[in-house]
């Protein structure tokens, strides 16, 4: 597996498959081409059908300004060898004196055609989540102690930055008021739910309201296109931070904890990919919120310090219960339904905690048996339901 480092990357929102992805695309292949006068770039698949939304082709201009952006919508995603391609050309008198076609895998990372993978610098031997508990076991250390030492030096003042930028998309998103843009006319929710309290309100609810309004606030960034942290994608960016900002904050964590968490939280995230995808256009939105619901429970699981039995099964159980489920995003938009989503899958992650606290040693399905099954669930999902707005709630919206 590669370094956790390739799981949170910081860029521009709405969409690390849609905009980050194809921005950096852009960006080396306009480094590659300076004798070039013009560039050409079509967009296929998922791309093609939602980047419109997704604000695919503003990307790729500020990587490659002037562009032309053709899109072809006549492709279906399963005739495509990656269902987010691109094929970027590069002309001098008109003519074409190179082309490529380049792949946005998923979290902003991409793949050029038949040429080795940028991020391939493998930094585990291990290839699944019980392989990497073994070694914990065997070697008698936390999981985060072990990820630190894996990944050598500057890993906690990467994990350091990371949290900045996570915290400071919370602390903008919840101050903010106002449309989100794209036309559909959602406004913004989280400092309403920060601020709306119920009269004679629990601590449970209290709770509940507060992380909520947390991945509102990070989800409205993405989906305002500000800068926002990959966890592990941008779709699915308020989950993480929500949990673990509403530990230091409201509950006291130290940050140095929180970077622990993290580092546990990549760490599944980082077999997800490795194993399955994190890309919606690949496997739904199971890939993209399931991902994030279980990298947060298991990162909550080692912050409160529970075992690795424990953190496996919070992070199973996370994952087990988002098995299905479809990215269908009205009007190509990263909003309905993904932002309340966000909100949704990071209240869950707290419940997944708090079951395996009492039950993981009963338990039957392990963190990588439900992360094969994603996969496989993933890959028959009918196309309608990954990243085309063709099917489900962007369908039915349409057509009411
Ligand atoms: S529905 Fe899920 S996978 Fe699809 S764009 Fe929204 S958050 Fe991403």
């Amino acid at each position: 597996m590669q370094s956790i480092r390739s799981v949170y990357k910081i860029g521009h929102g709405p969409s690390s498959s849609h905009t980050v992805g194809p921005y950096n695309a852009a960006k080396i292949f306009r480094k590659r081409h300076p004798e070039a006068d013009a560039f050409r770039v079509t967009l296929y698949g998922s791309l093609a059908f939602t980047g419109a939304g997704h604000g695919t082709g503003k990307a790729i201009l500020s990587g490659l300004p002037g562009a032309e952006i053709l899109t072809d919508t006549k492709t279906g995603i399963n005739d495509l060898p990656h269902p987010n391609t691109m094929l970027f050309e590069a002309l001098e008198d008109g003519e074409v004196i190179d082309s490529v076609r380049v792949f946005s895998i998923g979290g902003g990372s991409i793949r050029f055609e038949n040429e080795p993978d940028e991020e391939e610098t493998e930094v585990y031997p291990e290839t699944n989540l019980a392989e990497v508990l073994d070694v914990c076991r065997e070697e008698k250390l936390t999981l985060a102690e072990w990820i630190c030492r894996r990944e050598g030096e500057g890993f906690r003042e990467y994990l350091a930055t990371v949290w900045q930028a996570m915290k400071e998309e919370v602390e903008r998103g919840i101050s903010a008021e106002g449309i989100l843009p794209g036309g559909l006319n959602v406004r913004r929710k989280a400092k309403i739910l920060y601020e709306k309290r119920c009269y004679n309100e629990s601590a449970d609810v209290t709770m509940n309201r507060v992380i909520a309004a947390y991945a509102y606030a990070a989800s409205e960034e993405n989906a305002d296109e500000n800068i926002v942290v990959t966890a592990p994608t941008c779709g699915s960016c308020g989950v993480i931070p929500a949990v673990f900002y509403y530990m230091e904050k409201d509950r006291g964590f130290p940050e140095e904890e929180i970077l622990d968490a993290l580092a546990v939280a990549g760490m599944v995230g980082n077999v997800i990919r490795t194993n399955a995808s994190i890309s919606g256009a690949e496997c739904g939105c199971q890939a993209e919120i399931g991902s994030a619901c279980s990298m947060a429970a298991a990162g909550l699981a080692a912050l409160y310090k529970l075992n690795l039995g424990q953190i496996e099964y919070a992070a199973e159980i996370a994952m087990e219960h988002h098995l299905g489920l479809t990215c269908d995003p009205i009007n190509g938009l990263v909003q309905i339904p993904c932002i309340e989503r966000n909100a949704v899958a990071a209240m869950r992650a707290i419940s997944a905690v708090n079951l395996s606290r009492f039950l993981y040693e009963t338990r039957k399905i392990s963190f990588d048996v439900v992360i094969d099954t994603m996969c496989q669930t993933g890959r028959d999902m009918n196309e309608k339901y990954r990243e085309t707005s063709h099917g489900g709630l962007a369908q039915m919206y349409r057509a009411k």
